[in-house]
């Protein structure tokens, strides 16, 4: 090279920097990016908009007997039960392919079933999550309803008021919102194609598996050979070129939070923030701080290492998809830990929402295997050494201070660290009058006190702690049969019991 070249290719380094500098720069400048604008580049370069995305119909599972949508078409719904969030929503993105297509305007609801009033805690932490979505829809051109009444019928009143032409919801395994989309079906005209989509997990719940799966272990080959296809990026949900034509009233949120009926002696909690950017940071702080000791102190209950999401998850303010593919990342870096996370949030969330779709028992002693069954009941009549009552155990009155730490955190933290929450449910069933008592209570004051409760999740967790699903049978001893058991030795042997009892003391009543 002549030296007035090298001169020149100097000089236009100088001016540019080296391909290497430009690369520092620009990982640098990622770095620096918050998890939100990173993730919002990803679906940008996923696709330009759901139109120009292959979207697998697989997600997609018809409810109503028509398909095809009527002449007279002035809108479609999505109707947000579970996955309360704008982006990432595989049934929002559905809902506005549709629309798209059919070049009509794309409306979203919500409906607040009275007669099903959260808890404050929960009630807020909805209502400010959709207050979000309200914000981020209006940006889109996309119009939120907050609809309040019975389900059904205030469905199909809005469905005949703005001539919706079709409709999706997306999906839940749970009785409640499955009689809903039932009822809805029924109520709505019968020219109206209804679809639902299964937007909260990776692979859909009837994709994973046709049937009940017996354990983590006959699920875990299904999950792996289908997740690469379901496991991609999202493309973003985009501004809507087909504005609404009717006056759009914006919600008032006042009526419902300030509903008389709702219980407010479970209040609020400081530490998590309602809403899809409060979950994204919840998720960023985990993979910065966090995810490095993932795999080996998750189940030491003194330390800071789960990365709790599960409140947005349950609420559907983030994407367990989106959590995976952003944990994914950091899997040179962290293999193990990445390994374990995508064990719990795929094959154990998705185990759990197969058990719940697949058993209409999913929340008694008759939903059990066989063999769970039979021991409980032979054991049934046994000597318990301490039986409390649900008032005893809900004050944290029993004789175990470790016991009584964790139920003091569930009741003012909103959250029981995962390994407790099994010992918890565990010495429920020890000190119970019967099994099924037991898991009533274990049930109860899960879904009354934990921010993730009503889950999927729960009723799996205290089916398995109670009840043996998804376990084997163990050495049979008194009261618990051959359900695995747990003791407060086995805890000293794995964490700081003194320590984590020391935390909540100063906090119980
Ligand atoms: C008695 C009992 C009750 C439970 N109740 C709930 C509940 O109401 N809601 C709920 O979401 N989970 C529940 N779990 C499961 C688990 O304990 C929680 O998901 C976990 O503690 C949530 O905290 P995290 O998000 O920090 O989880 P991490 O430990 O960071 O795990 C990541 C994610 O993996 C999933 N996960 C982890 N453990 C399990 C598991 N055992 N089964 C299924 N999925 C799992 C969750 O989605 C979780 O958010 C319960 C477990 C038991 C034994």
């Amino acid at each position: 090279m002549a030296d007035t070249d090298k001169g020149q290719k100097r000089q236009a380094e100088a001016d540019n920097g080296t391909t290497e500098e430009k690369k520092l720069k620009a990982d640098t400048e990622q770095a620096s990016q918050s998890l939100l604008s990173k993730v919002a580049h990803f679906r940008e370069e996923c696709a330009a908009s759901i139109a120009d995305f292959n979207f697998n119909k697989k997600r997609v599972k018809v409810v109503s007997d028509v398909k095809d949508m009527p002449e007279e078409n002035e809108g479609i719904l999505y109707w947000m039960m579970r996955d309360q969030r704008v982006q990432d929503n595989w049934a929002m993105l559905y809902a506005q392919r549709l629309a798209l297509k059919q070049e009509v305007p794309l409306h979203v609801c919500f409906c607040l079933d009275p007669s099903n009033l959260l808890p404050l805690r929960h009630h807020s932490f909805m209502l400010n999550g959709l207050k979000e979505v309200e914000q981020e829809l209006s940006k889109l051109d996309i119009s939120f309803h907050l609809l309040i009444g019975e389900t059904a019928e205030t469905i199909a009143k809005f469905v005949g008021e703005k001539k919706i032409g079709g409709l999706v919801a997306d999906f839940s395994p749970l009785r409640k919102p499955q009689e809903w989309v039932q009822d809805v079906a029924k109520a709505i005209p019968k020219n109206i194609p209804f679809c639902q989509v299964d937007a909260h997990n990776i692979i859909p719940c009837w994709v994973t598996s046709e049937k009940l799966e017996y354990a983590a272990r006959t699920i875990r080959p299904k999950v792996h050979k289908q997740l690469g296809s379901f496991l991609t990026e999202y493309p973003p949900v985009t501004v809507h070129p087909h504005k609404a034509t009717t006056k759009h009233e914006v919600v008032n949120w006042d009526e419902p939070m300030n509903d008389q009926k709702i219980d407010r002696s479970i209040t609020e909690v400081d530490w998590a923030t309602p809403g899809s950017t409060a979950a994204m940071d919840m998720l960023e702080s985990f993979v910065k701080e966090r995810l490095k000791v993932f795999a080996t102190e998750r189940n030491d209950p003194t330390k800071e290492a789960l990365s709790n999401i599960s409140p947005w998850l349950h609420f559907g303010q983030i994407a367990a998809q989106r959590c995976v593919l952003v944990v994914k990342q950091f899997k040179n870096k962290y293999k193990e830990s990445v390994d374990s996370y995508t064990e719990e949030l795929v094959v154990r969330r998705e185990l759990a929402e197969n058990f719940c779709f697949y058993n209409e028992k999913y929340d008694s002693i008759e939903g059990t295997n066989e063999w769970a069954k039979k021991t409980l009941e032979v054991h049934a009549g046994d000597e318990r050494k301490y039986v409390y009552t649900k008032e005893q155990f809900e004050e944290g009155k029993t004789h175990e201070d470790l016991w009584n730490a964790a139920q003091t955190q569930l009741v003012q933290e909103g959250k029981m660290h995962g390994f407790l929450r099994m010992y918890w449910a565990k010495k429920i069933l020890e000190w119970s009058k019967s099994p099924q008592e037991a898991l009533n209570i274990a049930i109860h004051l899960n879904d009354k006190y934990s921010l993730d409760g009503r889950d999927p999740n729960g009723y799996t967790g205290c089916m398995w702690s109670i009840c043996g699903i998804h376990d084997q049978g163990w050495a049979e001893r008194d009261v618990f049969g051959k359900v695995r058991y747990m003791n407060y030795e086995g805890c000293k042997r794995k964490f700081d019991v003194d320590l984590f009892v020391r935390r909540y003391k100063a906090k119980m009543n």
